[in-house]
């Protein structure tokens, strides 16, 4: 109810200088969208292509752009590719819901606000980990029931912009083995947590490396700025070809039911190529100048949080207290856990954040 009220206020609030850290999506210096160059090229060849109809694509969508997306996230030289044990499945962006019924399924705590509802609404039974503290994320690992399946953000984790360390990872895929479960990531954010694609795929590519079989839903959303397109791909790694081709089959029938028919367009654009690294680059700059004015101005706390986390977003710290004063006060507006998009700033608001940041810490 908060959160809908924040949003309300958002758009209600007329001043032009108005700071909004709550959406989830990239901005560029001047706070406007950006259509990644590629894109726009992509766009205008597409027009004039006269190879391209608007016919529907196959049920588990445009091969060439499943295949790329495991590519991308297996690495090219992926032995599970090259064993052809492995295989993708159009999805409409985001999580699909495409698991078996009735499974236990554990998300992180806190994590993305909708994975409650995609895997509640699909009949899973939801429970969380709590993943801010490695020690307390493994007793849940471990104490879990043995098989169930846990959700794990591939990298820049939402919202709290802090992902495992490598050698936690190794730990994280030890206890999933030793207790049987299964390992779903989720990928909504490759190339935003270090700039680098294949940086980015370190996680999912270990626990391949290990020998799991796993599911990772992976968005085009952010990291191709096609939020609307609705572009996604369920990649699948299997123990043996066979498999693959089952579970295809499988995943087409759902997709059959679910959507009938995926989207071409952005999966279109995405077979393309990725112009990741500007937006990387930019938003690790706006960490580093959010700490620059809050150093200059002396604000009391500790902020190196805000350059150590990556990816889109960051945890201020913030109480809810001060969240509706710095909104209220300053037309800045987070969502009330305090997590801001760090996409949200640029070059000409990062020092009016600072300083309404300053002001709610010291008041
Ligand atoms: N998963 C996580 C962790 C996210 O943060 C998001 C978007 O905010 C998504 C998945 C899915 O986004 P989309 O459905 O637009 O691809």
């Amino acid at each position: 109810m908060a959160q809908a009220d924040s949003k309300k206020d958002l758009h209600a609030d007329q001043d032009p200088n108005k700071i909004n850290l709550g959406i989830g999506a990239y901005r560029d210096n001047d706070g406007k969208p950006w259509i990644l160059p590629v894109v726009k090229k992509v766009k205008q060849n597409l027009l004039t292509d006269p190879t391209l109809n608007h016919e529907y694509l196959a049920i588990d969508g445009l091969r060439t752009f499943t295949d790329a997306s495991a590519k991308m996230i297996l690495g090219a030289d992926s032995r599970a590719i090259k064993e052809k044990r492995f295989l993708g499945v159009q999805q409409i962006s985001g999580t699909g819901a495409v698991l078996k019924k009735g499974a236990t399924v554990y998300i992180s705590d806190p994590t993305w606000g909708n994975h409650f509802q995609i895997f509640g609404d699909a009949g899973f039974t939801v429970k969380t980990y709590k993943y801010w503290n490695p020690a307390t994320l493994y007793y849940c690992l471990k104490t879990a029931d043995s098989g169930s399946i846990f959700v794990l953000h591939a990298c820049a984790h939402n919202p709290t912009g802090v992902d495992p360390t490598q050698e936690q990872w190794k730990q994280i895929a030890a206890i999933i083995k030793e207790k049987n479960h299964f390992p779903f990531f989720d990928c909504a954010y490759q190339g935003f947590a270090s700039g680098s694609l294949d940086k980015d795929a370190w996680a999912v590519r270990y626990f391949v490396d290990a020998g799991f079989e796993i599911f990772v839903a992976q968005s085009y959303s952010k990291n191709f700025g096609i939020y609307s397109e609705r572009c996604g791909c369920l990649t699948v790694v299997t123990s043996t070809e066979q498999q693959a081709i089952n579970v295809r089959s499988q995943l087409c029938r759902l997709n059959r039911a679910s959507i009938s028919n995926p989207p071409a367009y952005g999966a279109r654009i995405v077979n393309a190529e990725d112009n990741l690294r500007t937006m990387a680059n930019r938003i690790i700059k706006m960490r580093e100048e959010t700490v620059r004015h809050l150093t200059d101005l002396k604000t009391p706390g500790n902020w190196s949080h805000i350059t150590s986390q990556i990816g889109m977003f960051s945890y201020t710290g913030l109480t809810v207290a001060q969240v509706k004063v710095i909104k209220e006060k300053f037309h800045v507006y987070m969502t009330d856990n305090g997590r801001i998009s760090m996409a949200g700033l640029n070059e000409n608001n990062v020092r009016r954040f600072a300083e309404a940041v300053d002001y709610v810490v010291r008041n």
